[in-house]
């Protein structure tokens, strides 16, 4: 079974322009001309989190900004279209 999932906001990941180091002291590392970078837009509070940039920052940023955010994720209350009214 698949959970219904409520979709909140918009993950943008752009991942860079880079190339791993073959040979020597460095290899396996990644030279990037262009880093990385993330932003994660919100569609109920219209928050954007980020942008960051950098190859670790991204790797944490996209791991956790879902769950970051909901816990300041604060919609205004004043919104057009209520999905439902309070009695
Ligand atoms: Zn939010």
């Amino acid at each position: 079974m698949t959970p219904a999932v409520e979709i909140t906001g918009a993950l943008f990941i752009d991942g860079g322009d880079g190339h791993e180091i073959r040979k020597g002291d460095r290899a396996g590392q990644i030279v990037y001309r262009r880093e990385p970078r993330a932003r994660f837009e919100c569609l109920r509070c219209r928050t954007t989190e980020g942008p960051v940039s950098g190859p670790d920052d991204v790797r944490e940023f996209v791991a956790n900004v879902r769950a970051d955010h909901q816990t300041r994720c604060h919609p205004a209350p004043t919104e057009h279209h209520q999905p439902r009214k309070a009695a």
